[in-house]
């Protein structure tokens, strides 16, 4: 069973309404920075999955269940959406930053 949090990151990622830079430019809010943390141009749920170098260290978990870190594989198989919702809950990407440590589950 999923927690709240990760259900809902879950399903924003699998629709592309995740909490990412090219989710806010998409609704015309670019004011809530369309850049990664990480230095990259723009933030997308792909370059968080399986590029970013902040969620490297959770990057193991999808990698078990698509060695080639496949996106198509994470969000569309069960294997792969087991995995990506426990990256999500160990990693804490997709989070709203100024919520994401309002939820209550610190590591
Ligand atoms: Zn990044």
């Amino acid at each position: 069973m999923l927690d709240k949090s990760t259900f809902a990151r879950l399903t924003q990622c699998r629709s592309g309404h995740a909490h990412t830079g090219e989710y806010y430019r998409s609704i015309n809010k670019p004011e809530r920075g369309v850049a990664c943390c990480c230095g990259a141009a723009v933030q997308t749920r792909d370059h968080l999955l399986v590029e970013c170098p902040l969620y490297e260290r959770y990057r193991h978990i999808l990698r078990n269940a698509s060695p080639e870190l496949s996106v198509t594989h994470l969000l569309g198989t069960e294997a792969g959406v087991a995995a990506t919702a426990k990256f999500l809950r160990r990693s804490r990407a997709f989070g709203r930053p100024t919520t994401a440590d309002e939820d209550g589950d610190a590591a």
